[in-house]
């Protein structure tokens, strides 16, 4: 068995700094393809495994929001993808479950099975097996996924660019398109103006909507929400419904909360007007409980969802986020607020911490 060496940031204690070791990576298996990793996004999500604040076995390699080329394939008749720029999604689907028969990959009830392997992909150079975040792990130079998480996209698309369209873009579009199916009639509020947020406030405007609130509680934040097209934006506090009912009286339509907290979850339930349906996108703590105000629910016919990932269907949702781009309404480069070299990645995430942060980039070429 051939093992390349690669250089991977690995995480060996919570609250460290990552480490950059050499590590060395297998060669694809049936059904796999091997990327190089262009770039790839410093996601919250990582931040809170970096934390400690979720849960995740150690040593491991964070990191799930990537471009890159496939450099290797484990199928021979695949063998034509090599060369080819993808972005990667971490929700690998079978296919064939029924779930995603019915045209929900990101519900695959066969997702453990998609990821299990026969043996690691990748291993520390004493041959000790390293954890992947997401069985990804793509703070490396390279990463082995499932041949069908490597959607392709155009070879010149930039890939600090690109690299966002595989998870804050795929949640937050995805779940203002797919989960909340966004019109021109509603009236939108954003909890959260991190990427997932960004994202979720340019597709309801893409979408439409005649009204989109921006919530956060750094004003930095929200000067870059306005200029992201958010028609108000408001500075979060304990009076924050009564100034949502202020500039929407009765409440929003939609509302969307992207930051991952019991309490803002409250909040994007409790500022929908009658009618209204709230989504869910922040990754709770295990065992997390989210309590709403019963009459609310019951007297005002109010929802509240999940919308996993954005429900995307990736390999669909692509080339239309491409052609957003490319068009200009959606600004993917003014997403990335700092772009850093992979020895950086430490300081790319110490700038993830600044108030006005939306995406720390970090750019392997
Ligand atoms: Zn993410
Ligand atoms: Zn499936």
């Amino acid at each position: 068995m051939t093992r390349t060496k690669i250089l991977g940031a690995v995480l060996a204690k919570p609250q460290e700094p990552l480490g950059i070791h050499e590590l060395l990576i297998d060669e694809p298996l049936p059904g796999e393809v091997r990327l190089r990793i262009l770039a790839a996004g410093l996601c919250h999500s990582d931040l809170h495994y970096l934390d400690g604040t979720l849960p995740i076995d150690l040593p491991a390699v964070l990191g799930h929001e990537l471009m890159g080329e496939i450099v290797a394939v484990g199928d021979a008749d695949a063998v034509d993808r090599i060369g080819e720029r993808a972005v990667v999604t971490i929700t690998p689907s079978c296919g064939i479950c029924d779930q995603c028969s019915a045209g929900f990959s990101t519900r695959c009830t066969r997702v453990t099975r998609r990821r299990y392997r026969s043996r690691p992909k990748v291993v520390t150079k004493h041959g000790e097996p390293v954890n992947l975040l997401g069985s990804i792990g793509g703070f490396a130079e390279q990463v082995i996924v499932p041949a069908a998480a490597a959607i392709p996209v155009p070879v010149d698309l930039s890939p600090s660019a690109g690299c966002l369209l595989g998870c804050c873009i795929a949640t937050g579009f995805g779940a203002v398109v797919h989960g909340a199916s966004v019109s021109p009639l509603d009236t939108v509020a954003v909890i959260g103006c991190g990427g997932v947020g960004i994202a979720a406030l340019q597709a309801a405007r893409i979408s439409g909507a005649r009204q989109v609130i921006a919530i956060d509680v750094h004003e930095e934040k929200l000067e870059r929400a306005r200029n992201f097209g958010a028609t108000d934006a408001l500075l979060s506090g304990s009076d924050i419904i009564e100034q949502v009912q202020k500039v929407c009286p009765g409440g929003v339509t939609k509302s969307f909360e992207a930051v991952g907290s019991p309490a803002t979850a409250d909040l994007s339930f409790e500022i929908l007007s009658a009618g209204g349906v709230a989504t869910v996108l922040g990754l709770e703590r295990p065992g997390s409980r989210i309590s709403l105000d019963a009459a609310l629910l019951i007297e005002g016919d109010r929802r509240i969802q999940g919308a996993y990932m954005g429900s995307n269907q990736m390999a669909r949702d692509v080339l239309g986020y491409v052609d957003h781009y490319r068009s200009g309404a959606l600004e993917l480069d003014q997403m990335v607020t700092s772009r850093w070299k992979f020895e950086q990645i430490n300081e790319g995430f110490a700038a993830m911490r600044e108030p006005g942060a939306i995406r720390s980039v970090v750019e392997f070429i």
